[in-house]
């Protein structure tokens, strides 16, 4: 029999494979995904949240566990387990050289992402390079990898863990770890947990999924049936505003629209609905998702002019082109007089002062609802560009709940052989908001104890044999 069984196949799945396999148990992992397709989320990712006490390779200056957790503290709104979002920010300090011996490499942020240089540790190669040195390094180590492998099923014993099932195949295993992602790629699910709108609208079926298609939630689903605690709310969940061209799954990173904070954005009855300068946009681009998935149709367009080029990173498609403004609102498919009232509307509130995009300048309108508050200039540089937006669902946050051994709970009694990593529990420490870089550093943290605690419960003698063990010596030497 397998000692420790780890189900999912991407950052979590393969630091627990990691940590079990380097702590000498036998390890299988169980990937849903063919092996072009394999490590989830995880291959989409660019960078890790690190605390540090003083600067350290590619990180600048220093990010103390005591910012870090306030950083946490104030995006969740208090919505997190200090404990366990402390465990994941010390464990964020000194994991890297444990990655490195694994075949991951950093590097400093490019230009483009120059505010994360203190805080955030970049993957050379972004998230695929890491899943892959990883899975290399996890085959050489022995760990027996198995793609094309949804778990559909978990045999428990009270809270034990006894086997997984694919079908009407059985794998039996002393102890497994649970790394299969939230169900972010499941619409069916999307759709019950977002309900209908009061304009009848279905809002999920307008949602893109920016990562694997995979993350369907069948074992979240299972345990929580199963009777396996669970944290969280269905409809909470990273949520940015993409561009409405990318694709369903997978469209990846490159499909964010970043200039959001340098125009105007208009829904589909071309009117404002929320202050495109009220922070800056690193702060504020995991709300527009969400923004967007409260109007009409669920979609937006933002809206720049010449001057905004060049001060953004540029998605992957380029905008519509036009002219004149009037042109953008026939080529967006926008009521043309409503689009020019809006726009008109706004350019004479704008009270230009010094343009800073990189400060919180002093250029905002007055007279104008909703108002935006910084970076406002009037549009009216030729050539204008408009981007169609969509919510773009990054990851849910519904999850199983842990403890500090990352053991799932049954009635508020850990399991001792059963352990979830990764965005399965993320919302311990993520009840709402985000900040960039954590998620991989949950993953990590969580991963790589989920990893060694399987291990240990399955290298151990089982209570059982163990107390028969020790009745036995008893009795032999009595
Ligand atoms: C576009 C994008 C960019 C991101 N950028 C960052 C970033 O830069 N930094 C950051 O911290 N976070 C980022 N995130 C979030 C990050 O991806 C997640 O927090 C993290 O990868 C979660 O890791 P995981 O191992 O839990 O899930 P995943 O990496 O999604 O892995 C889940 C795995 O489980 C498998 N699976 C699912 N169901 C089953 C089943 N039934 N049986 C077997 N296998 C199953 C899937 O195929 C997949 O391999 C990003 C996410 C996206 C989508």
């Amino acid at each position: 029999m397998i000692d420790v069984l780890v189900i999912g196949g991407g950052n979590a799945a393969l630091c627990a494979a990691l940590m079990a396999r380097e702590a000498g148990a036998s390890v299988m992992l169980l990937e849903s995904a063919p092996r072009e397709w394999r490590g989830g989320n995880s291959q989409h990712t660019r960078n890790l949240r690190c605390m540090h006490d003083a600067p350290q390779d590619v990180l600048i200056d220093a990010y103390p566990e005591e910012e870090y957790w306030q950083d946490l503290l104030k995006v969740t709104g208090g919505l997190t387990d200090e404990r366990l979002a402390r465990l994941a920010i010390r464990a964020s300090s000194n994991c890297r050289d444990w990655m490195r011996s694994h075949g991951v490499h950093f590097q400093p942020p490019l230009s483009g992402a120059l505010h994360v240089a203190r805080t955030n540790a970049f993957f050379m190669g972004g998230g695929k390079a890491l899943v892959n040195a990883y899975y290399r390094s996890a085959e050489q180590l022995g760990v027996q990898i198995r793609y094309n492998a949804p778990v559909d099923a978990i045999e428990l014993d009270g809270g034990r863990f006894v086997a997984a099932r694919i079908g009407s195949e059985r794998i039996e295993a002393r102890a497994c770890v649970l790394a299969a992602g939230g169900f972010e790629s499941n619409r069916e699910w999307l759709r019950e947990a977002w309900g209908q709108n009061e304009r009848g609208e279905w809002p999920a079926d307008n949602f893109l999924i920016r990562g694997t298609r995979f993350n369907m939630g069948v074992l979240l689903k299972y345990m929580i049936e199963a009777g396996a605690d669970a944290i969280g709310d269905p409809s909470q969940s990273h949520c940015v505003a993409i561009d409405a061209r990318a694709p369903l799954y997978d469209g990846g990173i490159c499909t964010r629209i970043d200039c959001v904070s340098l125009g105007v954005v208009l829904n589909a009855n071309a009117a404002r609905f929320y202050d495109e300068g009220e922070d800056f946009w690193p702060k504020r681009y995991a709300i527009w998702g969400r923004l967007v998935a409260q109007q009409p149709q669920q979609i937006g367009y933002s809206i720049i002019d010449a001057k905004a080029v060049g001060r953004f990173m540029p998605p992957v498609f380029p905008g519509v082109k036009a002219d004149t403004l009037p042109e953008l609102a026939r080529k967006l498919g926008l009521d043309e007089a409503t689009f020019m009232r809006t726009i008109n509307d706004y350019n004479a509130a704008c009270r230009v002062g010094k343009f800073d995009h990189t400060v919180l300048d002093d250029c905002h309108t007055e007279g104008v609802t909703p108002a935006k508050t910084h970076w406002a200039r009037p549009l009216d540089t030729a050539p204008f560009y408009g981007y169609a937006l969509r919510p773009g669902i990054t990851f849910t946050y519904l999850g199983l709940k842990v403890n500090e051994a990352s053991a799932v709970h049954f009635g508020g009694q850990p399991s001792d052989n059963l352990f979830v990593a990764g965005e399965m529990m993320a919302g311990n420490v993520l009840g709402k908001g985000y900040t960039a870089g954590v998620g991989m550093a949950i993953g990590t943290a969580f991963g790589r104890i989920a990893g060694t605690q399987a291990a240990k419960a399955a290298l151990a003698p089982a209570k059982g044999q163990r107390a028969r063990a020790s009745q036995e010596i008893e009795h032999a030497t009595s």
